[in-house]
């Protein structure tokens, strides 16, 4: 038995049962971080003081069988954009590479809560703007399936710390797909919940209306476990909702015989390489099998969905990215500066990467005078035709199978020129965001050797039916269970 590879099912049992201790599973887990990490480069920064010290407050917990929960003991990484008290959370962006928060989010309290082991924070995309991880403003992070590709982005190294089995589960972001591309690119399974299921207190934003914290795990059994213990109300983020949080793992094994699976017919269409497109027509005859309905559904705007996410994304990023200007937080460059314009000048020009610039002077432009009501007014409105699309659809449907990539894993630097092209791989991820619906992202099969994911929509607020028919195809596949060979 590897313990690195455990799920957290697996090795809350052996924690329980006292087999293991959280001290000797989370050395197993730095140990294997500091050896193989040096290939892999999914961690910012590795937290073995913090990890040790919560794995031993775990194991006294479980000695005293003190309020012990699945996750008590339990390995976890965090993507590089939530705040962790005393920690550095850089976003990936030299801006920030030395910023150390003075207050946890509400995700790492409630992981604090739950006795869960902080390994360490994730490589990402500078801010959460990219595809790959190519846009870190330290490195890039590498596909443990294959280290000339990329492991997908914004969360790629949130996605190759479970996928090089460096954590047991990780916590991502996703803004259009940060969460489910990386999932899809490295095999493992990954969910954006509904807009306001889950507190984006202590989030760095990008988008503040789309962004979403979601688990990241081995299978839809431990996302739904994570998901139960970071979701909820937050008095401190207005826009999270006030229903309760499902138990979502007590009925995750009803049955699905006779639900309805709906298959999006605009995101089945040219372009999508052959061994995706064949693994996810695989996914859906697996699906009828186990005794599903499938039915063709419209979302008839979805060509829309990819100018209306960007513009938005450009619009409000330009707008929360205001705050770095070298006075308040992190970086502060004021070389023989004449006056305080000058100290943002500096700091930002040499704070920020390409891409972050590019996409604040872009949005800067679209909330001008002149051209709001043209840019961002419009994409507003189109948002709205968006959201309108996946209502329609699933309320014929229970759930949504779509793609997640029209490719699999790329190969680094293969579309770093092309930033156009890069946005174009997010075609399948973006709408869903703008349109407030979960997504539930899991592994569906391999094309030229590397993995393919497909992806489940939902209803909003209906995490509990995505993860129920994710779980039934995850009892009859064993993709999820492939592992790379490092
Ligand atoms: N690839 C998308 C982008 O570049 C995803 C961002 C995200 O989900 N954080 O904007």
């Amino acid at each position: 038995m590897e313990l690195t590879n455990l799920t957290i099912q697996e090795a809350s049992e052996l924690l329980k049962t006292k087999k293991i201790s959280s001290v000797e599973l989370t050395q197993a887990m730095l140990k294997r971080a500091h050896d193989v990490d040096s290939k892999v480069k999914s961690y910012v920064t590795i937290t073995d003081d913090v990890a040790l010290e919560q794995a031993k407050q775990a194991d006294e917990r479980i000695a005293k069988n003190d309020n012990v929960t699945p996750l008590t003991g339990i390995p976890f990484a965090m993507k590089d954009c939530i705040s962790t008290r005393g920690i550095k959370t850089t976003c990936s962006s030299k801006i920030l590479e030395n910023y150390v928060p003075q207050y946890n989010a509400t995700v790492t309290n409630k992981l604090n809560e739950a006795g869960a082991v902080l390994v360490g924070k994730t490589n990402m995309d500078e801010f959460g703007m990219g595809s790959s991880t190519e846009n870190s403003g330290f490195f890039t992070t590498r596909n443990p399936w294959n280290l000339d590709y990329v492991p997908g982005g914004s969360s790629g190294g949130a996605a190759a710390a479970m996928s090089a089995s460096l954590a047991t589960f990780s916590i991502g972001e996703d803004t259009g797909g940060s969460v489910r591309q990386p999932a899809s690119f490295c095999n493992i399974t990954g969910i954006k919940p509904t807009y306001g299921r889950v507190s984006r207190y202590g989030l760095i934003s990008l988008v503040s209306s789309f962004d979403g914290i979601g688990p990241m795990a081995r299978d839809v059994y431990d996302c739904a476990t994570v998901l139960e213990h970071i979701a909820g109300h937050d008095e401190n983020d207005s826009t999270t909702y006030q229903s309760p949080v499902p138990h979502y793992t007590s009925t995750i094994n009803k049955p699905i015989k006779k639900m309805k699976l709906g298959i999006p017919k605009e995101y089945f269409v040219a372009g999508m390489e052959a061994g995706v497109q064949s693994a996810l027509q695989e996914a859906i005859r697996t699906y009828e099998k186990l005794g599903m309905e499938i039915h063709e559904v419209s979302l008839p705007h979805t060509k829309y969905g990819l100018p209306v996410y960007y513009l938005l994304l450009f619009a409000e990023a330009s707008s929360n990215l205001a705050r770095f200007d070298g006075t308040r937080f992190g970086l502060s460059v004021s070389k023989n500066a004449k006056d305080v314009i000058d100290i943002y000048l500096q700091t930002r020009r040499e704070g920020f990467g390409d891409e972050v610039k590019r996409r604040i002077m872009l949005g800067a432009y679209a909330l001008s005078a002149g051209y709001y009501d043209a840019y961002y007014l419009k994409a507003q409105k189109v948002r709205t035709l968006l959201r309108r699309d996946f209502e329609t659809a699933l309320a014929s449907c229970d759930v949504l199978l779509a793609p997640i990539s029209p490719t699999t894993a790329f190969k680094i630097g293969e579309k770093t020129n092309d930033p156009l092209d890069m946005y174009l791989s997010d075609i399948y991820t973006v709408a869903t965001n703008p349109a407030g619906v979960p997504a539930l992202a899991l592994p569906a099969g391999f094309s030229k050797d590397m993995p393919v994911g497909m992806q489940l929509i939902g209803k909003h607020l209906d995490e509990a039916t995505l993860f129920q028919v994710g779980h039934a195809y995850q009892q009859v596949t064993d993709w999820h269970k492939k592992l790379p060979n490092l």
